[in-house]
């Protein structure tokens, strides 16, 4: 492992985003990452928090996950472990709820990833609910 570098993929406004929506990265995740707009939906928040992952943006991890289970250690685990996953692949399996006029929604999906030169697949339903607001992520369920 010693010899893989820990490289952060390039965050081009032209290139396709990561969340594999075949939009510009530019007119996808980047303004929520950026602060400039907030998901209207869960699939949204799913997706951008799929692309943070990829592009590392612990602190839009953090700032996204629901006050009530977000532990206090959130920040920290992931400076220590984001480094270590590289996401390849997002596939939405399905969406419940989780629109503009919703409270609470679910997507479920499978991520693709390398860990150590191996690839593994996450097959996760996530629960979101509102928090002032906005989307956050709550839990989810492998
Ligand atoms: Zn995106």
């Amino acid at each position: 492992m010693s010899e893989v570098k820990k490289r952060i993929p390039g965050q081009r406004e032209s290139s396709l985003c990561p969340c594999k929506s075949e939009l510009n990265y530019g007119i996808c995740c980047q303004p929520f990452h950026h602060g400039k707009a907030k998901p209207e939906t869960a699939l949204q928040l799913m997706r951008s928090r799929y692309s943070a992952y990829f592009f590392r943006k612990v602190d839009y991890l953090v700032e996204t996950t629901h006050p009530d289970t977000r532990s206090p250690n959130l920040k920290k685990e992931l400076e220590e472990t984001i480094h270590q996953v590289n996401w390849s692949f997002l596939t939405i399996v399905s969406v419940s709820r989780g629109g503009k006029d919703d409270k609470t929604g679910k997507v479920e999906f499978i991520a693709e990833y390398f860990q150590g030169g191996e690839p593994f697949e996450l097959h996760e339903t996530s629960r979101f609910k509102r928090h002032k607001g906005a989307w956050k992520y709550l839990d989810g369920k492998s």
